[in-house]
């Protein structure tokens, strides 16, 4: 699953390699069971039975009937999926979404379009540890509010936020709720119920499926239009011939990831832990981004002072260790990250950032090896480009 079997690979909020299983399952869609499920004949009804086998089993996992889920080619397009359908569907002058300030782009652009096309989209703020609170949710809700649009956990620095209670907010509302939730499987429960959610998207690149397939979790009776107009696929909802060798992957990476979720989340979050603690112990004037407990349990977020954060992935990446500076997502965008910005971090800190994401290859002696080489790194960097250090904020 490495990408490269001499590197230790910690981008997996960036990307995940393709487990073989995964792999193993998805061939035959690749080659022998070429058709397409919209076809009458054998090949094509096979693909039809093994694409609705892959929808029941994601249903199940999230806890929804199979006819609510809508196989789409991305996070980005299912979070698109979700708010332009939501604005086209809705009646009685509600033109209003809310959103938070540290969504991913695949939200944050897709409300700015939609601004500009007259649409009006509320960002609330969050706290210090890039957290939402559902009382500035709360007070956003006008009689034009569409749709609520809150992401699960937090692709930078792993914020897990309060969707539930947003949930439960939402309903009191008669308002549908959307949560971005491309970074959870593997890491967080995904019962729609439970958080309390609408719509919920996913992308099968973050938890060992191939690039080029997501989904859209959409409760029944939401009020939803296509945000893309074509063929009678996914019933209506999302025209295109279907991604069957993706779709069958991403059903099985998704069985994979949420049965070795109890004891993955687990390893994962001891990882984490020890990374986060060697790190801290050994450089001074870092700190962790994020929240220190409710926050994804394979995401390490350090802020490091008086350096920028893609000087440190470079460095690593040389010492043959792959990291992200902010979101690799948003890497190539000019500025701050937003999410940098929204958390309260000056411009010079929120460039000190770098992110480090453990998945299922990584071992401890993977962690050791980082903890033995990055404090050589800044401390190199800081010589290099000497900046005053302030005091830590931790
Ligand atoms: N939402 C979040 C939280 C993400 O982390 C990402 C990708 O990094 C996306 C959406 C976009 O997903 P995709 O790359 O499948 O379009």
């Amino acid at each position: 699953m490495n990408p490269s079997q001499d590197s230790i690979y910690l981008d997996h909020a960036a990307t995940t390699g393709v487990d073989p299983r995964v792999l193993e399952a998805m061939l035959p869609f690749l080659s022998s069971v070429c058709g397409n499920p919209s076809s009458i004949h054998g090949t094509g009804q096979a693909a039809r039975r093994a694409v609705e086998n892959a929808r029941a089993s994601v249903a199940e996992i999230v806890g929804a009937y199979p006819n609510e889920i809508v196989f789409t080619s991305c996070g980005t397009e299912s979070d698109n999926l979700a708010l332009r359908g939501t604005l086209y569907a809705a009646s009685g002058g509600r033109k209003q979404i809310i959103t938070s300030q540290v969504e991913h782009h695949a939200i944050l652009n897709t409300g700015e379009q939609l601004e500009r096309m007259g649409y009006e989209v509320v960002y609330v703020p969050v706290d210090y540890y890039g957290m939402v609170n559902p009382d500035d949710v709360a007070a956003a809700i006008t009689a034009r509010t569409a749709l609520i649009s809150i992401m699960y956990a937090n692709n930078e620095v792993g914020t897990v936020q309060p969707i539930a209670e947003i949930g439960r907010i939402a309903r009191a509302h008669g308002i549908p709720l959307h949560t971005d939730a491309v970074q959870a499987p593997g890491g967080l429960d995904l019962n729609v119920d439970d958080l309390r959610v609408d719509m919920l998207s996913i992308s099968g690149h973050k938890f060992y499926a191939p690039k080029g397939v997501g989904a859209l979790y959409i409760r029944r009776g939401t009020a939803i239009a296509a945000a893309q107009t074509g063929g009678a696929q996914e019933r209506h909802m999302r025209a295109g011939t279907e991604n069957v060798p993706g779709i069958i992957a991403l059903a099985k990476a998704l069985e994979l990831v949420e049965s070795a979720r109890p004891s993955e989340s687990v390893r994962q979050r001891a990882l984490s832990q020890r990374l986060q603690e060697g790190l801290l112990a050994a450089i001074p004037h870092a700190f962790l981004a994020g929240h220190p407990s409710e926050r994804l349990p394979n995401n390490t977020n350090i802020v490091f002072e008086g350096i920028v954060g893609e000087a440190v992935v470079a460095r690593l990446d040389l010492a043959g260790i792959a990291s992200s500076s902010g979101s690799a997502c948003a890497a190539g965008e000019e500025g701050e990250s937003p999410v940098m910005r929204a958390m309260g971090l000056d411009e010079r800190l929120g460039q000190g950032s770098v992110r480090l994401t453990v998945g299922l290859e990584n071992t401890s002696e993977d962690i050791e090896q980082v903890i033995s080489v990055l404090p050589g790194i800044i401390e190199s960097l800081r010589e290099l480009s000497p900046v005053p250090l302030g005091k830590s904020r931790i």
